[in-house]
Order: C-alpha cells, then sequence, then structure tokens
C-alpha cells in the first residue's frame, strides 16, 4: 500500500490557532477546558509523544509541568491507555463507548508501523485517512442512543473498517452496521482489518457488511437507518441520506470545503428534519472517486 510517511492533517477537530506561532495542528477538547490560553493548540502528529513534548509549548509553569508528566507517563501506547487519556480529558464519557473502543484494537486499522495509539488522523492511502481518536469517540458519543441493539447503522466513507466495527459491536448481532467506501481496495482492506478483529464474528454472520459504492446514495438495502455516519466533508448534505434515516434517526455529517462544520441532523418522528453544528473539524472530501484519486 502506498502511504507517505507525513501526516495529512484530516479528520479531527480544527480550532485555530489564537497566536500567529508554529505549531503543529491539534486541538484536544479536555485540554482546551482545563488550559486556557494560546497554548491550548496542543501537538499530536505523527512524531512520538517525547518529541511532541518537548517541541510543544509546554514549558514554564508548574501546571504543565505537571501535566507535562502526566503525558509522558500515560500508556498512550496502548490501546486501552488510549481510551483512558481520551477519558481522562473529557473526549469519552460514555462507559459503552469507551467498552466498544476498548474491544476495538486500533492497531488492526492503522498501516503497519503506524503509530497507532496516537490520538491523530493517519495516511491509509488513496488520499484517505483514518480518522483521529478523539473524533472516532465523538462520533460514536453522538449516535450512541441511535446505536442501541438491533438498530441499523450505516458508515459512509468507512475506509478502514474501524468505525463500522465499533458500530456493529454497539447494535449486536440482531442489528445491521453497513459500511461503504468507494475505493474498492480500501474496502478490501477493511474487511481483512475487521476479520481480525472483535468484530469478526459479526461480519462473518452477515450483521457488518462492508461494500464498495457512492456514499453519497447511501444503502438503500437496509434503511432506513437509526444512525448514519459520514467520514468525509460533504459540500452540503446529500438527500438520500436525509431519506433514508428512520424518522427519531440521527445523522453526523461533517459540511463544508475548507472550513467545516461536524453537523447534527435528527429527523423527528413526524419527519420533519432539525440540524445544528457540534464543531469545527478537517476532513477529506465526499466526493467522487475520480476527484478523489486525482494526483494519487
Ligand atoms: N472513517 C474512516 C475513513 C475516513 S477517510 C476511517 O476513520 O477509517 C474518508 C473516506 O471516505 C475515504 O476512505 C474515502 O475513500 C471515502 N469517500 C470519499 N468520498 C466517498 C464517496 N462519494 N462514497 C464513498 N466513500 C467515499
Amino acid at each position: 500500500m502506498k502511504v507517505s510517511s507525513s501526516l495529512v492533517a484530516y479528520s479531527f477537530r480544527h480550532i485555530p490557532p489564537l497566536k500567529q506561532r508554529s505549531i503543529r495542528y491539534f486541538s484536544h477538547q479536555g485540554l482546551r477546558r482545563m488550559v486556557r490560553s494560546p497554548c491550548t493548540v496542543l501537538v499530536a502528529t505523527s512524531t512520538s509523544s517525547s518529541a511532541l513534548l518537548k517541541s510543544s509549548c509546554f514549558t514554564g509553569n508548574s501546571l504543565f509541568r505537571r501535566m507535562e508528566r502526566y503525558w509522558a507517563a500515560s500508556s498512550v501506547n496502548k490501546n486501552k491507555g488510549m481510551v483512558e487519556h481520551l477519558q481522562r480529558y473529557g473526549i469519552i464519557n460514555s462507559k459503552k463507548v469507551a467498552e466498544v473502543m476498548e474491544a476495538v484494537d486500533r492497531a488492526l486499522f492503522v498501516p503497519d508501523g503506524s503509530p497507532a495509539y496516537e490520538d491523530s488522523p493517519m495516511q491509509i492511502g488513496f488520499n484517505a485517512t483514518i480518522s483521529a481518536p478523539h473524533m472516532h469517540a465523538t462520533c460514536l458519543q453522538l449516535l450512541e442512543k441511535n446505536l442501541q441493539s438491533g438498530m441499523h447503522a450505516l458508515d459512509v466513507g468507512s475506509g478502514t473498517g474501524y468505525l463500522t466495527a465499533c458500530f456493529a459491536l454497539m447494535v449486536g448481532p440482531q442489528g445491521r452496521a453497513i459500511g461503504v467506501d468507494h475505493i474498492p481496495e480500501l474496502v478490501a482492506m477493511s474487511i481483512k482489518n475487521v476479520e481480525k478483529s472483535a468484530a469478526a464474528q459479526l461480519l462473518k454472520d452477515g450483521s457488518l457488511a462492508l461494500h464498495v459504492g457512492d456514499g453519497r446514495e447511501g444503502w438503500a438495502e437496509f434503511a432506513p437507518y437509526d444512525a448514519i455516519h459520514v467520514g468525509a466533508a460533504a459540500p452540503e448534505i446529500p438527500q438520500p441520506l436525509i431519506d433514508q434515516l428512520k424518522p427519531g434517526g440521527r445523522l453526523v455529517i461533517p459540511v463544508g470545503n475548507i472550513f467545516q462544520e461536524l453537523k447534527v441532523v435528527d429527523k423527528k418522528e413526524d419527519g420533519s428534519v432539525s440540524v445544528r453544528s457540534e464543531t469545527s473539524v478537517r476532513y477529506v472530501p465526499l466526493t467522487s472517486r475520480e476527484a478523489q484519486l486525482r494526483g494519487y
């Protein structure tokens, strides 16, 4: 698989730096709450945690020093450590989401040699990325009520299959978790990933399936869906996805081009729809296969 070693900063929560300074992008919701200064734009790139700490703006005062020590000591190189880290910083506050993210080992879904447990998006080839763990956690929590046992979930732009596997564990064997991606190689890779994961049996039994298709059309076969997640930014919300949402259902989708917002779309029982913005984000575009592969 052709994967460049440099990081593409996509599928993460985006907060513009408060001051012009040479720091790498990353924002951490929990830390933002704790530290209110221009230094709150933290670093989580493909560099190791220690390099990250050395190069970060954590320097002088004792609060920062204590946080530095805490961060250096925490076990971010293990899946459980990654989840605990997200819990401690207030990103994950749902027990169910923590359990599912602990069960689905992120290392099975990232390219070999990638720092699997860093809170950062990573390239997976084909101009696509696996989203950062804090983004996966955020989306799982936004959709949790619509991922109960027996419910139907659709993951558009399923990429590595990580989130589809999480959905499948949440809706269980009586439910349906459908992933759709328009790059056949990624779908084939995602099936291999899931086969090694805690969701393997659900794939075997058919309650989890990964398909090649244009996700802008949704996946009519198992509609209507209680939960729809889109892992790529659309210029506007595709109508077929709203149509395939069950009354009471929820769609979570990044919308925009350069400036993107994570939108939460709720369909009420009477069929009317409400839309709100959750946060600013950066995702790869939801587009045609040709446009995505241009220059790849
Ligand atoms: N959520 C996934 C992948 C995110 S990257 C993960 O975390 O692993 C976005 C994905 O959307 C890519 O895999 C890309 O191939 C896919 N994509 C973009 N446009 C699409 C479209 N029109 N239909 C289906 N998939 C699309």
